[in-house]
């Protein structure tokens, strides 16, 4: 393992700065758990590491109750997310995902910032973001900007960040009234392994009937970035939601997903699962609603 200097600046604009001082041979690090990693298997050697876990901008998880936007810290911790009733209780799609990352050590550091940033097709904070359209905002030398999440990744492990830039907010619209999330990660084993896909589905149902409002069906490790099955969401639009239709929506998902072989699990066994989680995961989202409808 090479030596390398740890830096830790207060502010955004101090982390830019030193970024900007030392180049290439400079790397940001909030948690660690995925630097560390790569750094001890000689994957990467930065001459500083420069830590983003002094920076005293909080790590709020935020509703704004005009708006409706949910507003999460990139620094915020996975452990963070858990243990929030505004998570558990309104994003159970996020909540179901974050539980399951790593182990209680892990989410304790990992924030849910270097999980996007990480940017690896099973990264499974960033399914149910990219299902509650979430976008990014973003701090560099040049100021601000905000990137829908769906056009944030380029490739495994790529991003739109140019260098230096630190994610410093993710950002979710309003849930439609009549809204269910729901989040697998199917695996083996549901914590401490890479799973063999991963499958979030937020559904809306019309006013007064069970009709589809709204739709999003994200898959991980369907493809080399979190993808959105977006003809499946479109053959549900409108439609009335149950088991026949949800099954019919896992077909098509499972058919426009780019899954592969791998260790983990053949193509076409990955594939028929997505057929099965996108219907269950839309069932799992009825019975929700129903549940926060009788609650209310
Ligand atoms: C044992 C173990 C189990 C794991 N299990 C899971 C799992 O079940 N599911 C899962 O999805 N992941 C898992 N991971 C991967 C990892 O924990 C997560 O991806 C985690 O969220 C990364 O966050 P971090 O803060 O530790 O990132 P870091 O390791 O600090 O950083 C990761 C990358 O993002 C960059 N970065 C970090 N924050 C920012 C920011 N705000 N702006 C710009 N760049 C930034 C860093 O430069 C680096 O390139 C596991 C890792 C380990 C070691």
């Amino acid at each position: 393992m090479n030596s390398y200097e740890y830096l830790t600046p207060e502010t955004l604009d101090s982390a830019v700065s030193l970024h900007q001082a030392h180049g290439d041979r400079a790397m940001y690090i909030a948690g660690g758990t995925d630097v560390m990693v790569k750094i001890k298997s000689g994957k990467i050697a930065p001459d500083y590491l420069i830590s983003l876990r002094h920076i005293n901008s909080g790590k709020e998880i935020v509703l704004n109750r005009e708006t409706g936007e949910l507003s999460i810290s990139a620094f915020a911790t996975h452990r963070m997310l858990e243990k929030s009733q505004l998570i558990r209780l309104h994003y159970p799609i996020l909540y179901d995902a974050v539980r399951n990352i790593g182990s209680v050590q892990i989410r304790n550091v990992a924030t849910i910032g270097g999980n996007i940033v990480n940017a690896v097709p099973s990264a499974d904070g960033a399914i149910p973001l990219l299902a509650l359209d979430a976008a990014v905002e973003i701090y560099g030398s040049k100021g601000k900007r905000r990137v829908d999440l769906v056009h944030f990744f380029e490739g495994p492990g790529q991003t739109v960040l140019e260098p230096g830039e630190i994610v410093t907010k993710i950002v979710a619209p309003a849930l439609l009234p009549r809204t269910g999330g729901a989040y697998k990660k199917f695996g083996r084993r549901e914590a401490m392994e890479l799973p063999i896909l991963g499958v979030g589905v937020l559904l809306s149902l019309k006013k007064d009937s069970g009709k589809c409002a709204r739709v999003r069906i994200c898959l991980g490790v369907a493809a080399p970035t979190p993808m959105r099955a977006v003809e499946a969401e479109r053959f549900l639009q409108g439609k009335k939601v149950d088991e026949e239709t949800l099954h019919r929506a896992g077909e098509i998902a499972a058919r426009e997903s780019r899954v592969r072989d791998s260790v983990r699990g053949v193509a076409w066994y990955r594939r028929e699962m997505v057929g099965v989680f996108v219907r269950r995961m839309g069932l799992l989202c009825l019975e929700r609603i129903k549940e926060k409808e009788m609650l209310q």
